[in-house]
């Protein structure tokens, strides 16, 4: 074991144990669901926005513990940027988690835990839903009628 991934078991394992943010949102701007069939990882994702920027977010849901860890971390990396930052970070996680390279200076260094999930494909969609729910909430209307639902 290298103390790399020392690091990733611990900061999974404390965020699986204790998630960030994991709370139901009253009255978001937005939100959106995301579902991983391979594994069975469910979520939803909240968003609060102040103009562009996100000025809270918040999810929850079920599944495996890198895809609770990684929504987890994810909040805590998104919270407070705007819409543009937020979805390069979402660029730069993907490129991480698939190997596709490309600069990921703009990821929070924690996020680099993840980058070990590109050697078991896998488990690239356990550690990429909250972002690609993240995503979806971002372009998703706003959620002003009940009824509203985001594709
Ligand atoms: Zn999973």
């Amino acid at each position: 074991m290298t103390d790399a991934s020392e690091l990733y078991q611990s900061l999974i394992l404390d965020h699986n144990r204790a998630p960030r943010n994991f709370r139901a949102m009253e009255q978001p701007d937005r939100s959106a669901e995301g579902y991983n069939p391979l594994c069975g990882d469910q979520l939803k994702v909240w968003l609060k926005l102040d103009g562009d920027r996100i000025a809270d977010v918040s999810f929850q849901g079920s599944g495996c513990a890198i895809s609770k860890a990684s929504a987890s971390l994810m909040t805590t990396a998104v919270k407070g940027k705007t819409l543009a930052e937020a979805g390069k970070m979402f660029d730069s996680f993907h490129r991480m988690v698939t190997g596709a390279g490309g600069p990921a200076d703009d990821l929070p260094s924690k996020l680099a835990v993840f980058a070990g999930v590109r050697e078991f494909p896998a488990r690239v969609k356990c550690a990429s839903l909250a972002w690609h729910a993240l995503s979806s909430a971002m372009h998703a209307p706003d959620t002003a009628s009940p009824g509203a639902t985001s594709s």
